[in-house]
């Protein structure tokens, strides 16, 4: 299957260092096959699993960019449609699921999935339930966020202990990059070094050493960590640290796993149904087709839309991110 360039548009929204590179290509209509257009005509927004299931047909069948972008616009609708009345039911967390299934980005796929799982949380699978058992993962992340503190504080024998409980390597592998590394292994291996370094080799962590021969007995600071035990960190990276260590703990009664899977380092989005028909650039006032586009009427003919099915792209809330709300 081949992508839209109006899908890159806005699915560069969500990830925008991801796909920025992706070369324009001309746009081009393609018509849609003949059996489609009965079957969009057909549809009502009285019954959103319709257009569901007719997503699901046109992405089986998709030979065209026209068609997975249709297939996309009937699963936003689906899931707008089903969630209208403020009691979604599988539709709209299948649509999610569904849409993911369609994105290329894994970060992408990654909200979607949040976004499901927030609809709907036994259509999640968050990363603490399937790599690990029971409430253990949550030890782990508490563990994990208190080792890196240790670490901080040069504590290093502490810190070391705390890395070799189960569990808390793989939370550094898996969200290290919250650490500001580029690789989750690169961030493991800092936060191991540091631990070996520390406690400081001069003074024990003690911040200052005794002068020998002295009556009364004087100290001096310790050169070596000048009172202050605990590796050299930047600005960034003291922040980095603590973000990591306020969403390990912060998340500990919540879907911390999904939340932080969301977006390495940036502030940590909710994954918000009324973004979703931005994001997916489509207009949910307009869920009839009628002679080769969206309307807003079941009476209407003349489409408000583009008649390869294609949606004008739209900015998505949510791509000016704040600081973080928590
Ligand atoms: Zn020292």
């Amino acid at each position: 299957m081949k992508i839209v360039p109006t899908i890159v548009a806005t699915w560069t929204l969500i990830a925008p260092c991801v796909v920025a590179a992706q070369p324009e290509q001309p746009a081009q209509p393609e018509p849609l096959p003949a059996w489609i257009s009965p079957r969009l005509t057909a549809l009502s927004p009285g019954d959103p699993s319709a257009y569901f299931l007719l997503g699901e047909e046109v992405a089986d069948e998709s030979q065209s960019r026209a068609e997975e972008e249709l297939a996309r616009h009937l699963f936003g609708l689906a899931f707008e449609l089903d969630r209208r009345d403020g009691t979604p039911s599988w539709i709209a967390p299948s649509s999610c699921l569904a849409l993911a299934s369609l994105s290329r980005l894994e970060s992408d796929q990654r909200w979607l999935r949040a976004l499901a799982s927030r609809m709907d949380s036994s259509y999640a699978a968050p990363a603490w339930q399937s790599e690990s058992s029971g409430g253990a993962v949550s030890d782990a992340a508490f563990t994990a966020a208190e080792a890196i503190g240790e670490v901080r504080a040069g504590n290093g024998l502490r810190a070391r202990d705390l890395l070799q409980t189960p569990g808390v390597r793989e939370i550094f592998l898996r969200y290290g990059q919250l650490l500001g590394f580029s690789a989750a292994t690169g961030a493991l291996w800092q936060v191991e070094q540091w631990a070996s370094e520390w406690p400081c080799r001069e003074c024990g962590n003690e911040r200052v050493v005794f002068r020998p021969n002295t009556d009364p007995p004087s100290y001096r600071e310790c050169y070596t960590c000048r009172g202050n035990p605990g590796p050299r960190l930047t600005q960034g990276q003291l922040v980095s640290q603590l973000r990591f260590e306020s969403r390990l703990l912060h998340g500990i009664s919540r879907s911390w796993g999904a939340q932080l899977s969301l977006d390495y380092g940036a502030p940590l989005r909710e994954a918000a149904p009324e973004e979703l028909a931005s994001v997916l650039g489509i207009d949910i006032n307009a869920p009839y087709w009628r002679d080769g586009g969206w309307v807003n009427s079941p009476d209407a003919t003349k489409p408000a839309q583009p008649a390869d099915g294609s949606a004008p792209t739209v900015s998505a809330p949510g791509q000016e991110r704040g600081p973080p709300t928590e």
